[in-house]
């Protein structure tokens, strides 16, 4: 049994609705569809669920809003008439939302009526029944998924349907109200009901044939990667890379089902392949090349910093005591760095660095900005003699400074930290090495 998700672009118009209907029919193990808004249709485009937020921010605000409803009816009717459905409406839900909007303005149940209504447009398009999230997903009352709830409503409600539209990106809020998911959604909802079915892969359909080796922004046609593991995902799309909301992994990673990216305008591609363990080989030694950039380095200095019992902690706590998470933490005998983002930490700057004189007494502390990170990912670099020799000869030919380095103990991934300004060159000697070599 499969679960197949379709994305924004994916249901865009009523062109890639054919495209989505023939992927579903050609395989009548993809039992379970989660579809999202319609997304864009060319580049200057705005996707559905931009327009009916920006119809939320009217009624909120008590201004005239029914311009941009009827924008958003246009880009239904246009789906519905190119599939030729017959005698279907969405008149009735058109009627009801302006109605809810004018009385009880609410922006979550402004944004889920784009699922929403693809929804039941692909229901009455495919033949399968709609079901609607409200009455599955459940959230608990500090606004995060409620697991068990919705693990058991789910299995209640799909256990005696066989074909099934589930709508992305919403469900029921702790208050009995709709409620969303952050950006991007639909892909947890997918999750969720794969999970929740055991099914035997999730399919995610978009418009990219599955993850890259690097950013195609910085390197023209990278190699695309064929399997990769949730934990060099993780750390891949941590760093910058991004075709999968962060927490869909979840629901389907505790019950071993395998994520399979796909491509809807070209089906035949084979995708890449999500999964909990591999005996297979990447192509490559590393897996992928992520970064991004403006990164600050604050680097606290004290002589006999490593006989000092509790130092590190006074340290962070300077950074805790102000709502500063950090990401990476490289430390030598009397030294210690500690790397933030820049945007998070300038304006409180001055409040860390005189928390950390206060509480930790260091002899100074410093601070480097427009540092960038880039994460060089692989499960292939374990135990493998060589790849941080590679890394920064690689960088040294491309004359890049390396002003950090960090090494995970799961030698999954190298971290390694260089001026913003040569961020693409450093990304482009370690593709290079790695793959254009193929050693
Ligand atoms: N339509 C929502 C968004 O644009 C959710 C999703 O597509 O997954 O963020």
């Amino acid at each position: 049994m499969k679960v197949v998700k379709f994305g924004g672009s994916s249901l865009a118009n009523s062109e890639q609705f054919k495209k989505v209907g023939a992927i579903i029919h050609a395989d009548k193990d993809r039992r379970y569809v989660i579809p999202s808004a319609p997304g864009k249709r060319f580049p200057e485009d705005i996707k559905v669920t931009d327009l009916l937020y920006q119809m939320a921010d009217e009624a909120i605000a008590g201004e005239d809003f029914s311009g941009t409803l009827s924008t958003i009816k246009d880009r239904f009717d246009e789906i519905i008439k190119g599939l030729e459905l017959e005698g279907f409406s969405l008149d009735e839900q058109f009627d009801e939302i302006e109605k809810y909007m004018t009385e009880t303005p609410d922006v979550d149940y402004a944004a889920s009526r784009g699922e929403h209504l693809n929804g039941r447009i692909m229901a009455a398009y495919l033949g399968f029944e709609f079901v609607d999230p409200f009455d599955m997903v459940f959230f608990d009352d500090e606004g995060a998924l409620n697991d068990k709830k919705t693990l058991r409503e789910t299995r209640k409600l799909l256990a005696d349907v066989e074909y099934a539209v589930v709508p992305g990106f919403y469900g029921r809020g702790f208050d009995g109200k709709v409620k969303t998911f952050s950006r991007g959604g639909s892909d947890i909802t997918g999750s969720i009901v794969a999970g929740a079915c055991h099914a035997d892969v999730y399919e995610n359909w978009t418009d990219v044939s599955g993850f890259l080796v690097a950013d195609p922004h910085i390197i023209k046609n990278p190699a695309k990667i064929e399997t990769i593991t949730y934990r060099e995902l993780r750390e891949l799309s941590y760093m910058g890379a991004s075709v999968l909301h962060e927490e869909a992994i979840f629901p389907v990673r505790r019950q071993g089902i395998p994520i399979n990216i796909r491509n809807t305008n070209c089906p035949e591609d084979a995708g890449t392949w999500i999964v909990e363990s591999t005996a297979q080989k990447s192509g490559y030694v590393i897996t992928g090349i992520a970064g991004r950039k403006d990164f600050c380095a604050v680097l606290i200095t004290k002589d006999m910093m490593n006989s000092e019992i509790g130092f590190g902690r006074k340290v962070l706590q300077a950074f805790e005591d102000n709502q500063i998470s950090f990401e990476h933490m490289p430390s030598g005998i009397d030294t210690m760095t500690v790397v933030v983002h820049e945007d998070e930490f300038i304006e409180k700057e001055q409040k860390v660095v005189s928390a950390i004189h206060r509480l930790a007494k260091p002899d100074s502390v410093e601070i480097e900005s427009d540092l960038a990170l880039i994460a060089v990912v692989g499960r292939g670099m374990k135990s493998m003699r060589g790849t941080a020799g590679r890394i920064f000869s690689a960088l040294a030919h491309a004359h890049v400074n390396v002003s950090m380095i960090d090494q995970g103990s799961s030698e999954l991934n190298i971290i390694i930290g260089v001026q913003n300004r040569d961020f693409e060159t450093a990304v482009r000697a370690i593709y290079d090495i790695f793959v254009m070599t193929q050693l």
